[in-house]
């Protein structure tokens, strides 16, 4: 590449024929013109703030740092594909690219949650110091390669809620025949806890909650939970998110699709990834912010905290539900070695750090 731009510049320096400026410089200047137009499917409601916002400034990102090169068409969830089908509409290679979470793939690789939340686990600053130093993110990459998919990090929600319930948990007891939405190892621990456990994409969380079909449901946060209405399916809003600390979102690649691009194109993607991963939390701790203030005025919905005795147990089922899926999943216990030592490490650091600082800062 140095070369060749040396050539070229040498060549237009001096005024040498267009025609001998080809010759010399033909295959990477065709590679260096040549445009891709991808697809992207998503498990996002279309326009979803801080998520669906986000993958769509994804897309635009790299076309205009590609200069037009990588072209992303997005498709909300359900669009083109399920809308908890992305990993498997990449792997397949029916699109060449996907965003949504890696623990909805949880019944094909029970590892994979790690790359999302697991119960108690890392912050949004431990994840990325995990995934970017700590080797989480090679982990990551060889956990997918059957899939013939390659994973980037591509955003965060930062610490989430506990979730919506239409009555009040004052105890354990008042888990127990709770029907309720929350996917992953979360949900797991709620099994545990006398808890009917299921999933269902974003679209069908505010119907299913106003209409009785779930007593309870977790989503993320204010800020994207107002955007679905669920402030008006559910009277309590309980915190904080025990079960997802910092989850993190993935943007999968095809490794076919790319291995047709060009090194720099490669390059863009994975910088964009970061760049989307900084823009997303920012845009998720703005709006979180704006949303709270709107949802303490609301005479329909209580803020509450879960009891420190419910807390205590979820945290024990946790360390039970963790266990048992490294007993059975030898990527899960190689991951879990992985994220567990860095995060114990990471524990005395956080305590006088940013615990610390809040503490300080609420006296
Ligand atoms: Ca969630």
């Amino acid at each position: 590449m140095k070369r060749r731009q040396f050539v070229t510049g040498v060549a237009a320096a001096a005024g040498l024929s267009a025609c001998a400026e080809e010759e010399t410089a033909s295959t990477p200047s065709a590679r260096s013109v040549e445009t891709f137009e991808w697809n992207m499917v998503t498990s996002w409601p279309a326009g979803l703030p801080g998520i669906g916002v986000g993958v769509q400034n994804l897309a635009d990102r790299l076309e205009k740092t590609s200069n037009g090169r990588l072209k992303v068409k997005v498709y909300a969830g359900g669009e083109l594909v399920p809308a908890l089908e992305v990993l498997d509409a990449v792997s397949r290679g029916t699109v060449q690219m996907g965003h949504d979470s890696a623990y909805y793939h949880r019944g094909k690789v029970p590892a994979a949650q790690y790359f999302t939340a697991v119960p108690f686990g890392q912050t949004v600053h431990e994840k990325n110091a995990w995934l970017y130093y700590g080797g989480g993110l090679e982990l990551w990459r060889e956990l997918y390669a059957p899939f013939n998919v390659i994973p980037f990090v591509a955003g965060n929600t930062g610490v989430q809620m506990a979730g919506w319930f239409n009555k009040e948990i004052n105890s354990v007891a008042d888990l127990k025949g709770l029907k309720m939405r929350i996917p992953g190892v979360g949900g797991e621990v709620m099994r545990r806890a006398g808890v009917t456990q299921v999933n269902v994409p974003a679209s069908e969380i505010f119907t299913a909650l106003q209409t009785g079909a779930l007593d309870a449901a977790e989503w993320v946060g204010p800020y994207n939970d107002i955007a679905l209405g669920l402030h008006k399916a559910a009277r309590y809003y309980y915190y904080p998110g025990w079960h997802e600390p910092g989850p993190m979102l993935q943007l999968t690649v095809n490794r076919d699709a790319w291995n047709t691009l060009p090194e720099d194109l490669q390059e863009i993607i994975g910088t964009v990834c970061q760049a989307i991963n900084v823009d997303m939390m920012a845009d998720h701790t703005w709006g979180n912010a704006i949303a709270l203030k709107q949802l303490k005025e609301d005479p329909n919905v209580e803020l509450r905290r879960l009891p420190d005795d419910v807390l205590k147990l979820l945290r024990q089922y946790s360390q039970e539900a963790l266990d048992e899926l490294s007993a059975n999943d030898e990527w899960a216990a190689r991951i879990q070695a992985s994220f567990n030592d860095f995060q114990n490490m990471a524990i005395p650091y956080h305590e006088i750090s940013e615990m610390a600082y809040l503490n300080a800062r609420s006296l």
